[in-house]
């Protein structure tokens, strides 16, 4: 600051001597011109620089501080820092905004901010595809006359957020619900989350269902059993009906013990590990085993082929690739009727696949019913099923041994010619 006096002084000093010389040798006209002058020639500089700054810009990069000589180079320099700098903060909280924005963009939640007019001010992606909006065109539009929701309406403009809200949205491929929930912060302004549940609710209900259908399986077993019992506990039967109803009892006793049985299997192959492990399961003694078990199921009432080609045997958990085996080839015993014709075969196909198949010359299965075949307790013909001790189970516990063994279940039937079941495992599990 001292130096800029000191010069500005010198100025004044050289000006007025400068006029003072002038005044003395050619009057006092040319003395007021040229101390004017002098004064006048920093402004006109200053002027000249001050131009340069005109087009000088914090936001683009490509406008340049300008460069000159002295006092003004200095200050130059100095402006220069301060736009770098601002330059460098602008960038710093772009960044820190993009990557926020980023991570909003990246949740799998609809995330939507709103003024205290409820009217958009920014929404992710999520947001846009669950409430069927586009930020691009609906920014600072009302959510509430975008998301006609009778429910959500009703949330948004009463403005009692203390629990979430789940609506379900339709006009999708599949209906979906999501569960709402608005929190207020900053100046009245509000934060809305919205999270998809319908998976979560599917599997709820899902639950409920399978409750409910175990409770019914072992209640009509039960009450048959308890009808017995009592009747036994308060009539003194002849010793041949007595008999009967032991008889009938214990095949009661036996669907129940092969429910739990089952309920058991599926509840251990949830609980294991995702992929089966890799021990080595000898085809030849598992189709001889297979062989045994089927002719002691079908009495010699099917005339069974047992087609195998050895020298392959598959990686894997054994007793669940022995229950899956037994499993299709129970079915077949059971649901084909007397002189029918289970041909049971392994070998490797073209691509190296190893493949078992069942194919019964059974009753067949409508093509209506055959997505839904493994689902749980989900049966074509209930009676047969559970006339020849069926659980509802057997399919679904041979997906899940599928699925551990990177193996597909693949079901080709048609109605009165009969079914084929089989079981493709990859290569990988094929040695
Ligand atoms: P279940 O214990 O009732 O046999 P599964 O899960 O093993 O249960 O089979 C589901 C349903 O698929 C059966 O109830 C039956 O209606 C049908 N099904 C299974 N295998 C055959 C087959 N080989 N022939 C005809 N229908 C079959």
């Amino acid at each position: 600051m001292r130096v800029y006096l000191v010069r500005f002084l010198a100025l004044l000093v050289v000006a007025a001597v400068s006029a003072w010389l002038a005044t003395l040798y050619f009057g006092s006209f040319a003395g007021i011109f040229v101390g004017l002058s002098l004064l006048a020639a920093p402004l006109a500089h200053s002027y000249f620089q001050l131009e340069k700054l005109q087009n000088i810009s914090v936001l683009d990069q490509t406008k340049k501080v300008p460069s000159a000589k002295g006092v003004w180079g200095e200050a130059f320099l100095k402006l220069e820092r301060i736009i770098t700098d601002a330059r460098q903060h602008i960038h710093q909280s772009e960044q820190r905004h993009e990557r926020f924005i980023l991570g909003f963009q990246a949740s799998p939640n609809g995330v939507v901010m709103l003024n205290d007019a409820l009217l958009i001010d920014w929404c992710n992606a999520s947001a846009e595809n669950f409430f069927g909006i586009s930020f691009r065109t609906d920014n600072q539009k009302n959510i509430i006359h975008l998301v006609r929701h009778p429910d959500f309406v009703t949330y948004l403009s009463l403005r009692k957020f203390e629990h979430p809200l789940v609506i379900v949205r339709t006009g999708f491929a599949n209906a979906l619900s999501l569960a709402i929930q608005v929190f207020p912060f900053g100046d009245n302004q509000l934060l809305l989350l919205a999270q998809d549940i319908t998976d979560m609710q599917k599997t709820d209900s899902m639950r409920r269902d399978f409750v409910a259908n175990v409770s019914h399986e072992i209640r009509t077993p039960l009450t048959v059993l308890m009808g017995f019992l009592e009747t036994m506990q308060s009539i003194d039967l002849p010793a041949d009906q007595r008999k009967r109803y032991v008889e009938v009892m214990l095949t009661q006793s036996v669907r129940m013990k092969s429910l739990v049985e089952d309920l058991l299997a599926l509840a251990k192959l949830e609980a294991s590990a995702t992929f089966a492990p890799m021990n080595v399961c000898q085809m030849s003694a598992e189709m001889t085993q297979l062989k045994n078990d089927a002719e002691a199921l079908s009495k010699g009432k099917h005339h069974l082929i047992f087609n195998v080609q050895l020298g392959f045997d598959l990686l894997g958990d054994r007793s669940a690739l022995q229950s899956a085996f037994s499993n299709l080839v129970a079915n077949a015993i059971r649901y084909t009727p007397d002189r029918g014709t289970i041909t049971i075969s392994w070998g490797l196909s073209p691509t190296r696949h190893g493949v078992f198949s069942v194919t019964d010359t059974g009753p067949g299965i409508d093509a209506v019913h055959l997505p839904r075949l493994t689902e749980r307790f989900y049966r074509v013909d209930g009676s047969r099923s559970r006339d020849t001790g069926g659980t509802g189970l057997g399919l679904a516990i041979v997906k899940h041994i599928a699925t551990r063994h990177n193996a597909q279940l693949l079901i080709a039937s048609s109605v009165g010619e009969g079914s084929t079941f089989s079981l493709r495992f990859s290569p990988d599990r094929v040695v």
